[in-house]
């Protein structure tokens, strides 16, 4: 990085930063003396004594910190053979003040954690450490709880699938996990229907292992829990037979000219444009007059995703088809993700486009972004060896200042100019020929790929050339971390896509060292330069030799999409023959300008998911907030119904203008009784409240003899119909969100439409929240006791039926006693349909 002349002279705020960080280690290091005098059982006394202080709140954690990081250092030299380095401890700080500390690979970031961790966890209130996989956050938890159980506290770890144990997990001091499973969690968290069936306490304070992977990689996918929508799928297979008997043109380099053919392809947007021969032929085939009518909002739609799915996305490459299934491929980590569906009807799309069965398009039922999740926490912090390159998106979105770390030995890895072919066969054959070089020699080599597509190319060059290697890909990711481990051994070829086994530890030996190291050679730039510099960390930690280089051609994705024009002017001047390569530091600047490019694309579009998900987001906070009270066995309900049955009132009020015909209605609808004659003696405010009293009455009575408490079985209420509203509500934001694209047009800027729009709905939905339950209130029929005598003779008559007892769990798989779920008894058609 270049400095400006300011930051020469006076340092820059990083240097500044260590310097104080600098300092305390050194008070940390004078304690070290005395604690490694002390027993074990000694260690263990002063910590208690600490925590004790701690938890009395006679001291804070940052008076604690000297004493607690020296503690650490100490045990993990005792537990874990490993003492932590200085730099380790101001990782640990940065971690502890809320910051990212990126810290190249094989720095021991795993063993830095957990100094933060410790004096965290302190507080008593939880901390996570979320990591990118479930292997890692197992590895993880497993290495370091010798440090965390010698100091009293106890470690979770979440994987796949242990939903029954999920709660006791979470009480845990320490959790470690993966996103997914953490925002999964908590979307789960916020549709459960008991406050004892919640598995997550506070959101106190979290390390985001890899976290530019997790915030920034993963953020343009938000967790999505989804369900059906019921709606007709045949609609995908015509747009699909639509979208392939239009034919693609090409854009004019003149814009003033009609681009040629039905429609052309914007790779840089990622996205299709119709011409108008496209739209004629394309309404033609629809049979339709205008595609672009209202009415056919959803045929529009359907041929777009259609016309992406036949011309943006390649098998192999995007997705990839198993069992007849349409599998998305993750770009950044190129494994195949498990139950993961492309959304607003792409899938659909692909299916169509592939011939499989469609499956149901699905609605949301609870999202939120990962930015949204992580903000929830009092304490965000992270690690990772690639973070600069993003920082100001750090800062801007999660307030996160990013502060690097010398590493603890220098670096001496050599990383050589890039080396630019013309075409990718050339490139290849170089590539190939650079290994069987490394091959002979034994020294080992990693070869990163951009896609699983490339990975398998690469593969058969070294069949052809009979060099022994293993290919790392979403194929046997099963098997990963092991593979990669030994990609450091002699004469070890390994073939990976970019992200393949991040964070799994490469480690050579000293006949390797004496070979010059673990070879990297990257085939392909990156969209960002992040995943390039991953890749090149693999090789040269902690001081270790190592060289890195990549090879790119005129035909890789990003050069032919990005600045490409520049280089094959170079080209041409340059008159470069067959075979021969450019490498010069000029090429490889304008390779980095083309990624900054890239970057920024993704920044905005990342910056936009979030600018719509923020107006979702409060109204999320409210739901969730209010879902919350209503769990609460404390929370005392009667106001509110009481507050809500007035409300109803008056909106009825309003529909019928008249009380006569009001309390005509109320008794011919739910059988409430008024005194008419009492009514029309009243003044107009007077009357309402004799009204309201008729219903609260009407309410009561009914639950004299209910078997369930009253305040009880309100709330169940109020949440059915708060969780069925608030999906209709998600449902039509979603509607709203892909439709909103098309006011731009009208000079409007969708985003003010968006928040306006959303806002309406959310007041609509507040509305109907309290007016359903009401009505479901008075419609509901509530079992009594007296029912319920005659319900036991009628099952013990007849032993063999099926029929449910009030307090069995609910035959509807629900979880519930039957009472509280299917056995509250009502309209439900109509209202819940
Ligand atoms: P990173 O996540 O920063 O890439 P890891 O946490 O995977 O690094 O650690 C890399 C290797 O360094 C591991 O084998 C680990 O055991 C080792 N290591 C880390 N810290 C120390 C230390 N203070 N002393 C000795 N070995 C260490
Ligand atoms: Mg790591």
């Amino acid at each position: 990085m270049f400095k400006t002349l300011a930051q020469k002279i006076i340092g820059t705020r990083n240097d500044r930063l260590l310097k104080v960080y600098q300092k305390r280690v050194k008070q940390i290091n004078l304690l070290e003396e005395h604690y490694k005098k002390l027993s074990d059982d000694e260690i263990k006394s002063e910590f208690n004594t600490l925590q004790d202080k701690v938890s009395k709140n006679e001291k804070s954690l940052d008076d604690v910190l000297n004493d607690v990081f020296a503690i650490v250092r100490e045990v993990g030299s005792r537990k874990l053979n490993m003492r932590h380095y200085d730099v380790q401890l101001i990782g640990g700080m940065v971690l502890n003040d809320g910051c990212i500390a990126e810290m190249k690979t094989g720095e021991g970031k795993t063993l830095v954690a957990t100094l933060a961790v410790v004096l965290n966890a302190m507080s008593k209130k939880g901390v996570h450490v979320v990591t990118t996989n479930d292997y890692l956050a197992q590895r993880d938890a497993n290495e370091m709880k010798a440090i965390y159980e010698f100091l009293g506290f106890s470690v979770g770890v979440l994987v796949q699938g242990n939903n029954a144990l999920r709660k006791e997990i979470y009480a845990c001091d320490i959790v470690y996990g993966t996103n997914s499973e953490f925002g999964f969690d908590y979307l789960r968290d916020n549709m459960c229907f008991s406050a004892e069936d919640k598995m997550q306490r506070e959101h106190n304070f979290v390390i985001v292992d890899e976290v530019d992977s997790i915030l920034i990689d993963e953020a343009r996918t938000p967790l999505i829990i989804s369900g059906p929508t019921n709606r007709t799928l045949d609609g995908y297979i015509k747009a699909n037979k639509v979208a392939q008997a239009l034919q693609r043109g090409v854009a004019s380099e003149n814009p003033k000219e009609k681009p040629s053919g039905d429609f052309v392809v914007d790779e840089k947007n990622r996205s299709i444009i119709l011409t108008e021969s496209g739209i004629s032929k394309a309404e033609k085939l629809f049979e339709v007059d205008n595609l672009y009518s209202m009415d056919n909002a959803i045929l529009a739609h359907q041929l777009d995703q259609a016309l992406k799915a036949n011309n943006l996305f390649e098998k192999d490459v995007h997705y990839v088809l198993r069992n007849n299934e349409v599998m998305i491929v993750d770009e950044f980590t190129g494994r195949v993700s498990e139950g993961r569906r492309f959304s607003e009807g792409l899938h659909q799309a692909l299916e169509a486009k592939e011939g499989v069965k469609i499956q149901e398009e699905s609605q949301t039922l609870a999202d939120i972004t990962y930015q949204n999740y992580f903000r929830m926490y009092s304490k965000l912090s992270g690690m990772t060896g690639t973070a600069q390159t993003e920082a100001s998106e750090f800062s801007q979105i999660y307030n996160l200042e990013v502060i690097s770390i010398p590493t603890n030995v220098p670096v001496i890895r050599k990383d050589l100019d890039d080396l630019i072919y013309k075409t990718q066969d050339e490139k290849f054959k170089a590539v190939v020929n650079l290994i069987t070089q490394l091959h002979k020699k034994g020294q080992p080599v990693l070869v990163g790929t951009a896609s699983i597509e490339k990975s398998e190319l690469l593969h058969s060059y070294l069949v052809k050339a009979k060099i022994p290697h293993s290919v790392l890909n979403a194929k046997n990711h099963a098997h990963e971390a092991e593979i990669i481990k030994d990609a450091g051994k002699k004469g070890a070829v390994t073939i990976a896509t970019n992200m393949a086994g991040r964070g799994v530890d490469i480690k050579i030996s000293d006949e390797i060292r004496e070979l010059g190291g673990l070879y990297i050679i990257g085939t392909e730039r990156h969209e960002s330069r992040r995943i390039d510099n991953q890749l090149r960390g693999r090789s040269g930690r902690q001081g270790d030799p190592g060289t890195s280089r990549f090879y790119l051609s005129l035909e890789d994705n990003l050069l032919r999409i990005f600045g490409g024009d520049r280089l094959k002017a170079i080209f041409t001047r340059l008159k470069i023959a067959e075979g021969e390569s450019i490498e010069s530091p000029l090429v490889t600047r304008a390779v980095a300008n083309a990624q900054k490019k890239v970057e920024n694309l993704h920044f905005e579009s990342r910056k936009h998911i979030l600018e719509y998900d923020d107006v979702a987001n409060e109204q999320r906070k409210t739901i969730y907030k209010y879902r919350n009270e209503l769990l609460d066995v404390n929370y005392d309900i009667s106001q509110k119904v009481e507050q809500n049955i007035n409300e109803y009132t008056q909106s009825l009020f309003e529909e019928y203008q008249d009380y006569n015909t009001l309390s005509e209605f109320l008794n011919s609808e739910f059988k409430i009784g008024v005194d008419i004659e009492l009514l029309q003696t009243m003044q107009d405010n007077e009357k309402l409240t004799l009204l309201c009293s008729s219903i609260n009455k009407f309410i009561d009575d009914k639950f004299k003899d209910a078997l369930e408490n009253k305040e009880n079985i309100q709330k169940f209420i109020y949440l059915q119909v708060l969780d069925h509203v608030w999906r209709e509500h998600l449902y039509q934001m979603d509607i709203l969100k892909t439709g909103i694209g098309l006011r731009g047009y009208n000079q409007k800027d969708p985003l003010v439409e968006y928040k306006k729009e959303s806002y309406n709905l959310f007041l609509e939905l507040v509305q109907r929240i309290k007016i359903e339950s009401i009505k479901i209130l008075l419609m509901a029929k509530i079992a009594n006791k007296e029912e319920e005598q005659q319900e036991l003779k009628s099952v013990e008559e007849n032993s063999s039926a099926k029929k449910q007892l009030r307090n069995d769990l609910c035959a509807c798989g629900s979880g519930k006693k039957y009472k509280n779920c299917c056995g509250v008894s009502g309209p439900k058609q109509g209202i819940f349909a």
